[in-house]
């Protein structure tokens, strides 16, 4: 079994009907890339960066962090390198950052909502990152975007902040793409005016499911309705997956139903392109898909999305696709 699944490292991952998707690697340091290598991963889908700041008693400057953006880019070489911006708030929080007391903190002053009223703090990760993508293949990610205004200011600074440092001699990549999480609901209702500005999209569920079902991640008395495979999550996904398609976009998905066996058939068949999990996932993930048709997995997509309830979907799925009993 295992070595069945070592074989698998250095191959793309193909479907049985011969289309490629990229299977990539959430990381949370640069200590997590060599992992991430050593299981197959085609490139790093979600750098979460708030391990930078986490654990210390001051911001970390811009040195520190190009620095750190520089190390994972030069180790992933030519592949892409997805790293995202700041998102603290939440259930996270710095000592030594002022937070209000909130009623209610996933729905407060996090991520893109904090970065974009502080923003010295913004601009000084967006320069490290402008420094560190002449050393690989970086596409930069903002979180939790509601709004279009939110996407267009985002970009904006990161346009100065380019600029600025273009007008020193700094070298800066010609070629970032700049994306965004979707993984607010009324982005993804969106997504089909976010795609004419956007570059990529990735899917973050473990948000989008929380917000859609409006049932709280970390609540365990609420957790039977985090239901990732619930119609009303499924429909939001094919209409940013579709949306993202007509313009030409590529479509990720960064939140943990990308390595879930049972999700994967539904989001091939939806047409995601990336799916970015833990490395321990990419393995087994790489072979379930090798396994599967695209097509064949497009021609279930009507029947899910049109069944009632999450129950029914996984009892398709496990089913008539996978063939348990
Ligand atoms: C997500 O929300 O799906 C995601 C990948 O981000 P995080 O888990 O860091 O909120
Ligand atoms: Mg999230």
């Amino acid at each position: 079994q295992k070595a069945e699944l070592e074989k698998l490292v250095h191959v793309p991952t193909i479907t049985a009907d011969q289309h490629h998707v990229e299977l990539a690697a959430n990381i949370g340091s640069p200590a997590d890339v060599a992992g991430a290598l050593a299981n197959g991963a085609e490139g790093v889908g979600l750098f979460r960066t708030e391990f930078l700041y986490m654990g210390r008693d001051d911001f970390p400057t811009e040195e520190e962090q190009y620095l750190a953006y520089k190390q994972v880019l030069e180790s992933m070489g030519e592949k892409p390198v997805v790293i995202r911006t700041l998102d603290i708030g939440g259930d996270k929080h710095l000592s030594y950052l002022d937070m209000p007391e909130e009623m209610n903190p996933f729905l407060g002053y996090r991520a893109i909502r904090l970065c974009l009223d502080r923003q010295e703090l913004f601009r000084t990760q967006l320069r490290a990152l402008l420094r560190a993508s002449a050393h690989g293949n970086l596409k930069i990610m903002f979180p939790m975007i509601a709004t279009l205004e939110e996407f267009l200011e985002a970009k904006a600074i990161l346009e100065e902040e380019k600029k600025g440092l273009q007008n020193s001699g700094v070298a800066v990549s010609e070629r970032i793409e700049v994306g965004i999480m979707i993984e607010i609901p009324a982005a993804a209702m969106m997504a089909d005016v976010f795609a004419q500005e956007v570059d990529f999209f990735s899917i973050g569920t473990n948000d989008l499911i929380q917000y859609t079902m409006a049932a709280d991640r970390m609540n365990e008395r609420v957790a039977y309705l985090y239901q990732p495979y619930h119609p009303a999550v499924l429909r939001l996904l094919r209409n940013v997956i579709e949306a993202g398609h007509s313009q030409g976009k590529w479509v990720g998905m960064c939140g943990e139903m990308a390595g879930d066996p049972v999700a994967i058939p539904i989001l091939l068949g939806l047409g995601l392109d990336e799916f970015s999990m833990s490395a321990s996932s990419i393995l087994p993930a790489r072979k379930q898909i090798s396994q599967l048709s695209r097509a064949e997995m497009a021609q279930h997509i009507d029947a899910i999305l049109q069944m009632g309830t999450s129950a029914q979907v996984e009892a398709y799925v496990k089913e008539t696709i996978l063939k348990e009993d």
